[in-house]
């Protein structure tokens, strides 16, 4: 037997305390998922739709309690917002977390009910891959609902969004260089990939191809293993010492808040730009320590928008070359949002949110208008 329950009012109430001082708004929509038969625990967060549907992906990771988990999908769930409105997509933001070991807890029919609460949204929020959760899982969450993106290539899908997600967050990084050096080159710098997993791996390749050094860091030592054997040169650095390495770039393409006070009070890189959500611990705070370090922070949600591109062109019909040509021009919105960051001497951060925000603005309005 199936028991669910919506938001209850007691935790509605800690959400909205949650919001409080989110610029563009609260969310939307918080809505918690129970499915006793299958042991889903799930989060639907719907942060704003007035550019579009909530699109983003589901993440299953082991959340030590229930509020972790609403935190995590309600920073997630915004910084969608941000990355759909600065890509100058159609779309609004929204998140999904489901609270379990992926290893052990995922099966055909959890993902199947959850396709069904997706379902039950009736396509306010479209779900995707994210940690954990890759195409052979959403091909059972699409059994259920066709509010899915992120299909494998033989279901007519554009597959697994990360390596257009790492050839992203690679431009953004060249796009980084130029700014910082004069030329978008890599050849010489030595670069910490923090995180090998799908994103990070393709990173890797990219980095070697032009010519970087790179180092990397991973907590699965398997992951480490894989890289070290498919692209040679590459050097694994210890996660105690690593900020302490010299280095020109540090990539973070782990899990997020990883630039934090304890992190950038090591960090001599000159660029911070990677694939990780919310890198940033602190918006505010640690956007502002990384330009008084004189260090060049590649706001995440812009250069790692490559994933939602490729999954928002699946919406209208997978084309590859326009994903990846969609893609490219995240070096010159990264550029952009460079000048306006030194001209009016602010954070990076805050230039690209300003840039978002202002299309939710005057692109939202003439939503409404219809
Ligand atoms: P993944 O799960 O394939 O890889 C993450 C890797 O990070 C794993 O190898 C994991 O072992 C490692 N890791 C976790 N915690 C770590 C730690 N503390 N120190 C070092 N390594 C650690 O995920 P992915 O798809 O490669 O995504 C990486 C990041 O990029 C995530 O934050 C994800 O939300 C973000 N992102 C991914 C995409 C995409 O297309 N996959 C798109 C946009 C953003």
């Amino acid at each position: 037997m199936s028991n669910t329950t919506e938001l209850s009012t007691a935790k509605a109430r800690d959400v909205a305390s949650a919001l409080s001082g989110m610029e563009v708004g609260g969310h939307e929509q918080v809505v918690h998922f129970y499915d006793q038969s299958t042991g889903l625990k799930a989060i639907v967060a719907i942060h704003n739709t007035h550019l579009g549907p909530a699109l983003g992906g589901t993440r299953m990771w082991t959340y030590k309690t229930e509020e972790e988990a609403l935190t995590d999908v309600l920073r997630l769930s915004r910084g969608m917002t941000y990355k759909a409105a600065i890509t100058g997509l159609n779309l609004g933001g929204g998140k999904a977390v489901i609270i379990g070991d992926a290893k052990t807890q995922k099966s055909e029919a959890l993902l199947r009910r959850f396709g069904k609460f997706v379902n039950g949204l009736a396509g306010r929020y479209i779900t995707a891959e994210d940690v954990n959760i890759g195409t052979r899982d959403i091909e059972y969450i699409a059994m259920e609902t066709k509010h899915v993106t992120g299909l494998p290539e033989i279901l007519g899908g554009g597959g697994d969004p990360s390596p257009v997600t790492a050839y992203g967050v690679f431009l953004g990084m060249r796009a980084s260089a130029k700014e910082v050096y004069g030329n978008e080159s890599l050849a010489g710098k030595k670069v910490l990939v923090q995180g090998v997993g799908k994103v990070g791996q393709s990173l890797v390749e990219h980095l070697v191809k032009d010519g970087a050094k790179v180092w990397i860091n991973d907590i699965n030592s398997e992951n480490l293993n894989a890289v070290s054997s498919k692209v040679s040169g590459v050097m694994v650095a210890d996660a105690e010492t690593m900020f302490d390495l010299d280095m020109d770039i540090y990539a973070p393409c782990a899990l997020g808040a990883s630039v934090n006070s304890a992190s950038l009070e090591k960090l001599k890189c000159a660029i911070i730009a990677g694939a990780a959500n919310n890198q940033l611990a602190d918006e505010d705070l640690h956007g502002k320590m990384c330009s008084e370090k004189g260090i060049l922070y590649a706001p995440d949600f812009l250069i790692n928008a490559g994933g939602l591109i490729n999954v928002s062109i699946e919406l209208e019909g997978y084309n590859r070359e326009r994903a990846y040509a969609k893609t490219e021009r995240i070096f010159d919105a990264a550029s952009n949002v460079f000048g306006i960051a030194k001209r009016e001497n602010i954070p990076t951060i805050q230039a690209a949110k300003r840039l978002a925000e202002q299309r939710i603005d005057s692109v939202g309005r003439i939503r409404l208008s219809f």
